[in-house]
């Protein structure tokens, strides 16, 4: 009653670097075919053929979360090839530097529509084929900041609090119809993002880490732990539901 199936299709959205590369890799490496979705597919395609000669079943297609249109194909791609998903990691993050009162609104929409709207969308494609099979995972990658605001990312912020609102929600609607969604929250991690930050305004990020309050050490988590931690929570047994998760770099010994 409580086994998985034995083949269950994973999506990562957000698959070309950081988080979503190592979740990839630790999902195939766990059993389970996956599917690859990004912008730049052509680094998800590189993976996808790593996987796949590691002896892993392994699809890269293009997904841009900020179109309602890409998700749809993608959806419609990964179900053709690979059957019906059971699996949904929404990944796919954009994180933009900037006070609050110099963001102009229309940046501040676009890490919205990425980062809370994408998450939507992905609900969308995928969430009533698990309600109709009576089973599926869909997690969702928030962040820190959800639970603790932080200055100097003011979109980020919002949005990923507001998707954490939005699961909330969610699991009220999907209880009692076998499909869990879970949240997983990683501290800082070495990753793409962020790269493209003012180096200044970047390390007065970094030193006022523990002053905020957001993690109790400002180190920076390994990617491939965030990606262990997800893996675990969509490998519960059912009946099991594992969330939120909140993944924080322990002090040095
Ligand atoms: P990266 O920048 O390395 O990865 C971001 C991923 O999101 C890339 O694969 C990128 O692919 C994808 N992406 C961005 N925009 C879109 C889009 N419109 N459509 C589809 N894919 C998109 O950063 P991380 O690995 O760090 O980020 C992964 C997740 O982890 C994000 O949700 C982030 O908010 C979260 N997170 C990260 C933390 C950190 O410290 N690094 C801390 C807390 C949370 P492409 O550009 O090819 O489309």
């Amino acid at each position: 009653k409580y086994a998985q199936p034995d083949r269950r299709p994973a999506v990562i959205a957000g698959a070309s670097s950081g988080i979503g590369a190592e979740t990839a890799k630790a999902l195939a490496a766990a059993g389970f075919p996956v599917a690859l979705g990004a912008r730049r597919v052509d680094r998800c395609e590189e993976l996808a053929a790593a996987i796949r000669a590691e002896g892993g079943e392994a699809v890269a297609h293009p997904l841009d979360v900020s179109s309602t249109d890409s998700v749809a194909d993608f959806a419609a791609k990964v179900t053709a090839g690979l059957g019906d998903v059971e699996v949904v990691i929404s990944n796919a993050g954009l994180l933009g530097p900037g006070r609050i009162i110099e963001v102009e609104t229309e940046r501040f929409g676009r890490e919205v529509d990425v980062n809370l709207l994408g998450p939507h969308r992905l609900v969308r494609a995928f969430v009533p084929a698990m309600v109709e099979r009576r089973r599926g995972d869909i997690l969702f990658v928030s962040s820190d900041v959800a639970v603790r605001a932080r200055p100097f990312m003011s979109a980020y912020t919002a949005s990923k609090a507001g998707l954490e609102g939005l699961v909330s929600a969610l699991q009220m609607e999907l209880e009692g119809t076998g499909v869990r969604a879970s949240v997983v929250r990683p501290g800082p991690t070495w990753s793409e993002m962020g790269m493209d930050w003012d180096p200044e305004e970047a390390a007065f990020v970094l030193n006022q880490w523990v002053k905020w309050g957001h993690a109790r050490h400002p180190h920076f988590l390994k990617a491939r732990a965030i990606a262990d931690a997800i893996a675990t929570v969509v490998s519960a047994p059912r009946g099991v539901h594992i969330s939120p998760v909140d993944v924080n770099p322990e002090a040095p010994v």
